[in-house]
């Protein structure tokens, strides 16, 4: 069992980009969840940052709509 040390701010701000990804280990993950339990600076930061990425998602899904719709009109077509 590896020992469950507190992350420092710089510590946990380090890995807040894998924390949105879920790339970092369980035991990670969970050191920067409980930092983000006490720590207000880096839960702000961390919201800051994964509204980005949200928001990045969300274009790249919209981007996603006109490749599906010529699909489906394509089929549409096929089937006419
Ligand atoms: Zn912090």
């Amino acid at each position: 069992m590896p020992e469950m040390k507190p992350l420092n701010c710089e510590e946990a701000f380090a890995r807040l980009d894998d924390f949105i990804d879920r790339e970092l280990s369980p035991v990670e993950q969970q050191l920067v969840q409980e930092h983000l339990n006490v720590c207000a600076h880096c839960l702000a930061e961390y919201k800051f940052e994964a509204a980005i990425v949200d928001g990045i998602k969300e274009k790249m899904r919209k981007m996603q709509v006109p490749q599906e719709l010529s699909a489906r009109l394509g089929r549409a077509l096929d089937s006419a």
